[in-house]
């Protein structure tokens, strides 16, 4: 319940996005030893040195988002699976992408052990979509973009909406919504965030 009043207090008035928050327990995302942590408003770290996003952040960028149940949605940066599991609450199918096979296997343990049937993980390079699912009606980076990646934009359907940060810093990015509409793309900022960076190709990891 704190974490939903923290959440409230930190602009998140959606209802839909509270209900999917409160849903989706975030310490089964986690290891062991971070778990106790896991409903205060922070990132973790989590395997191949990658992090867990703060609750606040997955919720902002949920709300930008204005996923309805029709939508199709495509995540690029499947890392825990949190943010995923989140949107699977909200739209009709989710596909996740992901460059750390390590990472995109315990997520789709952690998502099939909350019964989320509607989300799909992908091992993969995310900065080239899935074109054989395309186009999305909402697309959300969980890490940072120099700029908006054409191909992402390429896949998302007029009426669509992406959500990423970006920025040229792996210290700190903006937060944009782009919109696409039948006369072209429409740009807000949301404020500053702090993401790991987009990187090309799957990670060579072992095991
Ligand atoms: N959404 C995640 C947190 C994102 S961390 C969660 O809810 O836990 C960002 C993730 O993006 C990392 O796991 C990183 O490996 C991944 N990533 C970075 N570049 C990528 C790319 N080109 N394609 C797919 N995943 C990428």
């Amino acid at each position: 319940m704190q974490f939903i009043l923290g959440l409230r207090s930190k602009g998140i008035t959606d209802p839909r996005v509270l209900k999917a928050m409160e849903a989706i327990p975030r310490d089964v995302f986690l290891d062991g030893t971070f778990q106790p942590r896991a409903f205060e408003d922070r990132p973790l770290p989590i395997d191949c040195g990658q992090t867990i996003s703060q609750p606040s952040i997955v919720a902002k960028m949920t709300q930008a988002l204005n996923v309805t149940p029709r939508c199709k949605v495509l995540e690029i940066g499947t890392g825990s699976g949190y943010q995923a599991a989140i949107l699977s609450q909200l739209a009709r199918r989710v596909y996740t992408v992901e460059r750390h096979r390590p990472l995109a296997r315990r997520a789709v343990r952690v998502l099939q052990s909350l019964d989320l049937a509607n989300v799909t993980v992908i091992t993969g390079d995310g900065s080239f979509g899935l074109p054989s699912q395309s186009p999305f009606d909402r697309i959300l980076l969980t890490a940072a973009a120099e700029d908006p990646p054409a191909n992402l934009l390429e896949q998302l359907r007029v009426g669509g909406i992406m959500v990423l940060p970006v920025g040229q810093s792996d210290m700190v990015q903006t937060l944009i919504k782009i919109e696409k509409t039948d006369t072209g793309l429409e740009y807000s900022e949301l404020g500053e965030v702090r993401f790991v960076p987009l990187l090309e190709g799957i990670a060579e990891d072992i095991a």
